[in-house]
């Protein structure tokens, strides 16, 4: 294994499926089983995940709302998304726990690190919701966070797309893909591969990233591995 321990983050668009909001179980459930499969190679697991399946704060505020109330309720979403995962996770055999950045102590432990640390120890996969607490931030910068925090080796961030591409693959057929690139290429040459708030954390902390196809069965498994799908974004 060449990872021992990892953070993955999951959008909370990718929960969605193939639906255009909430939760698609089958989906959760294939996530569950990938999850299970390097858990099982001793693999220590933390997620982050998203709520952008249910709300963004940001798009409350484009139609009026107070944006601090709308990322409220956007880390509130990102907290369903982690029961809704820990769920599948349970079903699929994995022990895990549930912690929150924002207090909601009958439904989820409160983040504190060490214990945190301590379940991945012990094997269990760690569920960050609740991203940082803090308005006006993203959960990639959550991501990233926790992942410093609790020393991970590397983030995993698990999208509908194998990696980083010269341009949107999805809208350019002439788009190639990356393998590897440095965190400086993907500031000059305006890729997005995060908020600018959470890859310069990522980047400052010496953090490595690699962006790869999650909804391919068995590509968690290769990226821990070390097969070289995805791209992988180094100093
Ligand atoms: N959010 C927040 N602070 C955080 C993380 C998330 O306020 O630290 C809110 C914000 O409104 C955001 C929403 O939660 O739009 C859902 O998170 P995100 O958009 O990062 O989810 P994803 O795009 O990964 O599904």
């Amino acid at each position: 294994m060449q990872y021992k321990r990892i953070l993955l983050k999951l959008s909370g668009e990718a929960l969605m499926g193939n639906r255009s909001y909430g939760i698609d179980p089958e989906r959760l459930a294939e996530y569950a089983s990938e999850i299970k499969s390097i858990v099982d190679q001793g693999v220590e697991v933390a997620i982050v995940i998203g709520g952008g399946n249910i709300f963004r704060g940001i798009a409350g505020a484009s139609k009026g709302m107070d944006r601090v109330q709308g990322d409220h309720m956007g880390m509130l979403a990102t907290v369903i998304n982690g029961l809704a995962l820990q769920s599948a996770c349970e079903d699929a055999g994995i022990q895990t726990r549930l912690q929150s950045a924002i207090k909601i102590n009958e439904v989820a432990e409160p983040f504190i690190r060490r214990k945190a640390m301590r379940h991945l120890e012990k094997g269990r996969v760690v569920i960050f919701g609740g991203g940082t607490g803090n308005p006006y931030f993203t959960t990639d910068s959550a991501a990233v966070l926790r992942a410093i925090e609790i020393e991970a080796d590397v983030i995993l961030k698990g999208t509908r797309v194998d990696g980083i591409y010269t341009s949107d693959p999805e809208k350019d057929v002439k788009a190639t893909k990356f393998d590897f690139i440095t965190f400086d290429d993907v500031l000059r040459k305006g890729l997005k591969v995060m908020d600018t708030t959470a890859f310069t954390l990522s980047q400052e902390n010496e953090l490595p990233i690699i962006v790869f196809d999650m909804n391919t069965r068995g590509n968690l498994q290769k990226v821990i591995s070390g097969e070289n799908i995805g791209t992988k974004v180094n100093l």
